[in-house]
């Protein structure tokens, strides 16, 4: 397994840089999510992915400050409801009590709230809160084209990051540039969830390497560039998602995997 250090990151603004593999959190709270994230430091994770919504920020900030890993070596994300436009100060505020940090080195809107105006003034309170230091990067979530578009119209500021459902069947090659070309990082949600493990494709390409067939979506996330964020709350799993630094794709298997989806 390769040292935190080793660990692939992904360039954001102002100098900051992403792990390009995390740990998501979503669906566990209480215990099993402390349990979840703590086994996820042991073995090496330096990214976890939670949300105001998720209702584990408590948790994983107990389970950070109990791993003794220094909070400036671990990426902690969180994500604001678009339903607490309007209250962005007060949801960051809650988060990072919550979280028992001084900041997060991420912090997005969860989806686009519904009225287009509403989005754009809750972009500008990110904005602001990242320049008080609450935050170090901002981005979004499950935003389209048009909608990064009328952020960077309207505030000359591109998000850093965009988290987007993702996986080799969901694999959209111009969905990927447009976010790059506005240097928007892609990361990618769900990515075990949306992958048929049982394809004989993917398991063909799994065999060649002595891997799983999760190891295999992970690995190819990552030669792609495209962060992402396995969320699991079995610890042999949790390690398994964690071990995808040993061996790389071949272009032509990437290939195939990229045309899961088609
Ligand atoms: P996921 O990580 O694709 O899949 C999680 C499921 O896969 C769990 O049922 C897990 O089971 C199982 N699993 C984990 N590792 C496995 C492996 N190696 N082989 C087979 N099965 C495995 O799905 P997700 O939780 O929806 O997405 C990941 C993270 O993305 C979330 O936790 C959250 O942080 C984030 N997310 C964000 C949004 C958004 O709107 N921004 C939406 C959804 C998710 P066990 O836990 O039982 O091991």
């Amino acid at each position: 397994m390769s040292p935190p250090s080793d660990q692939p990151t992904v360039q954001l603004p102002s100098e900051v840089r992403m792990p390009i593999l995390g740990f998501g959190t979503w669906q566990i709270t209480g215990r099993r999510a402390y349990e979840a994230v703590r086994e996820a430091l042991d073995v090496g994770y330096r990214h976890i992915d939670t949300a105001t919504m998720y209702g584990n920020e408590d948790e994983v900030g107990r389970a950070v400050r109990d791993s003794g890993v220094p909070r400036e070596d671990i990426f902690i994300t969180t994500k604001l409801p678009p339903e607490r436009a309007g209250r962005e100060r007060e949801t960051i505020q809650a988060s990072l009590a919550a979280l028992d940090t001084g900041y997060v080195d991420l912090w997005l809107i969860h989806w686009p709230p519904s009225a287009d105006p509403a989005s754009i003034a809750t972009w500008r309170e990110l904005l602001a809160v990242r320049d008080e230091g609450l935050a170090r990067t901002v981005g979004v979530s499950n935003y389209d084209t048009i909608q990064l578009d009328a952020l960077i119209e309207a505030t000359e500021e591109a998000p850093a990051v965009n988290q987007v459902r993702w996986g080799p069947a969901l694999h959209d090659p111009q969905q990927l540039a447009e976010n790059r070309d506005r240097g928007v990082v892609l990361e990618g949600y769900s990515p075990l969830k949306t992958t048929d493990l049982r394809d004989p494709v993917l398991v063909g390409i799994a065999k060649a390497h002595g891997v799983t067939p999760g190891q295999v979506v992970l690995r190819w996330h990552v030669d792609h560039g495209i962060v992402v964020i396995p969320k699991s709350a079995t610890p042999a799993r949790i390690r398994e998602n964690f071990d995808i630094f040993g061996f790389s794709l071949s272009e032509s298997e990437r290939r195939q995997l990229d045309a899961m989806g088609r």
